[in-house]
Order: structure tokens, then sequence, then C-alpha cells
């Protein structure tokens, strides 16, 4: 059946029910609810559940937060039609579908393809399958149930190991290295020297860089928060590049891995017995339990159909980073696919560092521009004839449609807790350090870690999914 049959009915495939795509598949789901057009969502996420990424690091100290970081996307939108789930949605209702454990393989113009050969048909589709970094910073597992085990494997190896060694001083790196000192450790510890008492964990931090926090940010916000670690005795060591056997490959480690140990060496699980570590310098680390905070790769190898399969005459990607090249509008930098968009850590807006926030800000937009598209009637226009859709006829709509460009909020802002206690930001350039630093992100994130706002967002709240 081809999208424009059911000529009626509006075709909008998301992909990626994270902070991009669940506030897009939201948004446009409230179109329906506000509008005369009928329109479909199909949201594709390849687990069963919307992992909390900004709530990751502390749920791998604490079992009980844990089970409020991984979120059944199964109310999505059952919560924006008011409804209490999924199974209390009428017939009438019951037009948007979930394709729950599904991966997305290929892109084609006007319709995707999913690991099980399942092909949809759209009208508009929104890219938002963000990025995988290593665990225990965003889980790999497809179910819930599995993310929480997962998480506690992590927990486990933290229990048990005595000498951390955490690979990467950008913000995922100093949270967890601040998560597990303020778990482990007393604040105030840093003169003394013996770790004698065998709760106490013996961290070390190895960041690549001249201070910690690298990007848009300067150098006053990562010496905050190194003194701040190392009030919590956490060992922080500045330009120092590590050789590590897997998984390691990227700016903070190098992959030929040629010291002695590197056949014992394991990363994301304790070892038996403490290894030595050696950095580019020289420098030795021993060690019992290696986590990566570094890694990003970008979720988009499946955009190579759409290169393939069109007309397209640039390139999708970014060749370096494999970020989706997007315009302000959130569409894909390419004039054949004005219908097709992507938003999140997946593309190549320029005003993000990758941000929870300014994801789900994206998403709104996208959801904003397909609406506008909806009622100008592109999709009509741009209809498909027996060979393809009328490219002319769509292309001379578009010139006389104004669409919405996303947010250009500023790259240098940040939070970063060093435990549920402390803490250091930068808000628009300016740095908010000390006491008062701790003060601020204790308010605003320490404790809950925005779970409840996004608990919301996909129908939950924290009450019902506080146990596994
Ligand atoms: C430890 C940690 C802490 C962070 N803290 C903060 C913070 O405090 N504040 C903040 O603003 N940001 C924070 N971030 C950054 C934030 O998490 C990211 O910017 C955000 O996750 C981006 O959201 P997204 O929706 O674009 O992508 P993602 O969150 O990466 O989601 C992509 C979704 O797409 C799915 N997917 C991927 N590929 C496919 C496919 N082929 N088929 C189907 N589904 C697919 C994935 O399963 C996932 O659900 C943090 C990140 C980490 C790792």
């Amino acid at each position: 059946m081809s999208s424009s049959s059911s000529s009626d009915i509006v075709k909008v495939v998301v992909v990626g029910a994270s902070y991009a795509g669940g506030a897009a598949a939201q948004a446009i789901a409230k179109i329906q609810a506000q509008g005369s057009y009928k329109i479909q969502v199909t949201l594709v996420e390849r687990r069963d559940h919307f992992m909390h990424a900004v709530g990751s690091l502390h749920a791998t100290v604490d079992s009980k937060f844990a089970p409020n970081i991984f979120i059944p996307i199964d109310r999505i939108f059952a919560a924006e039609s008011g409804k209490k789930d999924s199974k209390d949605l009428h017939d009438d209702d019951h037009h948007h579908v979930i394709k729950q454990g599904r991966t997305l393989t290929e892109v084609h113009p006007h319709h995707i393809v999913l690991d099980d050969g399942c092909k949809i048909e759209f009208d508009y589709l929104v890219l938002a399958t963000g990025s995988s970094v290593a665990a225990p910073a965003k889980t790999v597992s497809a179910t819930r149930e599995d993310g929480i085990i997962e998480l506690e494997g992590y927990r486990n190896a933290i229990e048990q190991a005595t000498k951390i060694l955490i690979v990467g001083g950008g913000a995922v790196g100093v949270e967890l290295a601040g998560e597990i000192a303020a778990k482990y450790n007393e604040y105030g510890s840093k003169s003394k020297t013996s770790w004698s008492d065998k709760n106490k964990k013996e961290i070390t931090l190895v960041h690549n860089g001249e201070h910690l926090m690298p990007g848009n940010f300067g150098s006053a916000l990562g010496e905050d928060l190194k003194r701040k670690l190392e009030n919590y005795g956490v060992k922080v060591f500045l330009k120092e590049k590590l050789a590590l056997p897997q998984g390691g490959n990227d700016d903070n480690a190098d992959d030929s891995s040629s010291t002695a140990a590197a056949t014992a060496i394991k990363v994301g699980s304790r070892m038996n017995k403490p290894v030595i570590v050696k950095s580019q310098n020289g420098t030795e680390f021993e060690t019992d339990l290696i986590l990566l905070a570094v890694g990003n790769k970008v979720n988009s190898g499946y955009l190579k159909t759409l290169y393939q399969s069109s007309s397209t005459s640039g390139a999708l990607v970014d060749s370096k980073t494999n970020q989706i090249l997007v315009k302000d509008t959130m569409q894909l930098d390419d004039q054949a696919f004005p219908h097709i968009f992507s938003v999140g850590d997946v593309n190549n807006y320029p005003y993000t560092e990758k941000y929870a926030f300014k994801a789900g800000l994206q998403g709104e937009t996208a959801a904003k521009n397909i609406e506008i598209l909806i009622y100008a009637g592109y999709h009509t226009k741009s209809k498909l004839n027996s060979n393809g859709r009328d490219e002319a006829n769509g292309s001379a709509l578009l010139k006389n449609i104004k669409l919405k460009a996303a947010s250009t909020f500023p790259s240098n802002t940040a939070m970063v807790p060093i435990g549920p206690y402390h803490g250091s930001a930068q808000l628009f350039g300016f740095n908010v350090t000390g006491c008062i630093g701790d003060f601020l992100v204790k308010v605003t994130k320490g404790k809950d870690l925005f779970v409840s706002k996004y608990q919301k967002l996909f129908g939950y709240s924290g009450h019902e999914l506080a146990t596994a």
C-alpha cells in the first residue's frame, strides 16, 4: 500500500524513543489531537524502554534508584491522550503505533525497513537515533529487565573493586568518578593517604586534555570539579593517554596496547588481580576495574541506503563524525528530502554540546515544522505518481513556507554533579563554582536527576517505577 493511497491519513514515523524522539512523537501526536488532519505516528525503538542517561551514573551506584531510569515506552501515546495506558485506548484513538524492540536498518525516500524485514511507508520521517557510549553511561540491553541487571553488574564490580580507573574527563567521567567517590569515600578525604578502610575506593580519573570538561568550557569549571573530586580522594591525571586492549580506541585511549599486561586487561568488569596499565607518557596505573567514559558513537549507519537509493548528490552524514547533516529547521541538509528530519545527538546541529534538553527542543522543532508542512499540504502536493513523487510541485510549495529554526541555546552551559551534594556549573559561559556551585547543582539536579520530568513525559510516575 502506498502512503498516498490512504489519502486522509498522514503517516509520520519517528525512530528513537529517547529525549529527542520521545518529544517529537508526543508533539506530533498533539497536532493530531488539536487539528482536523488524521495523523498516524509510528514510533520505532530498538529497546522496550527509554533509558534516562542523565540518571544512569547515579543509578550505577544506587540500586533503589536504578529502576527509575528504565522507563517503558508503552504509555507514550496514552499519556498524550490522558488515558492510563495503551490498553485503555479505544479503537478510534488507537491509530498510533509503537514498534518496540525493532531496529531501523534502512532508510529510503518514502519508506524505512526494520531488522525483521518490516517495511513502513511515511510522509514524514524523524530520525532520532542518538549516540552510543560505553556502559554504564548508556546500557546496551534491549529490555528493561536486562538493563536493570546490566547496571547491577557494574554496581557489583564497583563494590568488589579496590582500585578503579576511569578513562575520560568529560562530563560522564567526572560524574562517574563523583558518584562512586560520594558513595564510598568521605568528602575532605584528600589529605588522607591511607586506604586501609576496606570500603574506601582508590579512584583514578585519567584524561588526555589539559583540563577536565573539554569542549566549549574554559579551564575554571574543570579546575573546580577537579578540586571537588580530589576532596573525595579521587586522583586526577591530566594530559595522559592510555593504551587499552579493547573498546578504548578513542581520543583518550590508544588501541595499540603494547602493555605487558594487555592480554589480562578487561574493560568494564572486575579483574581477579590488579593489573598495570601504562600511559603513552609511561605513567603506570594499577587497577582492578577499568571503566570507560569515552568513545561516543553516532547511530546513523542506516542512512547509507538513502544515499544509494536517491538522486542526492551530496553527503548525508559528516564523514568524520557520522553525524547526520541538518539545516536549522532539522530537515536533512539536502533538497531532495524536505520531509526527512533528524534531531538530537545523531545530527550535526552546531549549537549543541549534545544535551538531553536540547535534543527535546529539537524534537519539538521538527514536530512544529512537520505540522507546518502538513497544514500547507506538502505531502499531498508532492504526492506519488506512478514513478515517484512530484518533487517539482513540492519544491514550488516549499518556497512559500517559512519553517521554524531550532534553538541556538548556547553550548557553554552545563551542570555537573559530584555525587548528590556537590558539583559545579557553567551557565551561558559564567562559572558557578565553589559552594554556590554545590548548592545550585544539588537543588536542580543532584537528587532527582530529572527522573520525574521524563517519567511524566512517558506517562509514568516515579512511584510506579521505583521497584524493578
Ligand atoms: C551519563 C550521561 C549523563 C548525561 N547527563 C546529561 C545531563 O545532565 N543533561 C543533559 O542535558 N544531557 C545529558 N547527557 C546527554 C544526553 O543524554 C544526550 O544528549 C541525549 O541522550 C540525546 O538524546 P537523543 O534522543 O538524541 O539520543 P539517545 O538518548 O542516544 O537516544 C537514541 C534512541 O534511539 C534508539 N536507537 C538507536 N539506534 C536505533 C535504530 N537503528 N533503530 C531503532 N532505535 C534506535 C536508542 O535505543 C535510543 O533509545 C548525558 C549523557 C550521558 C551518557
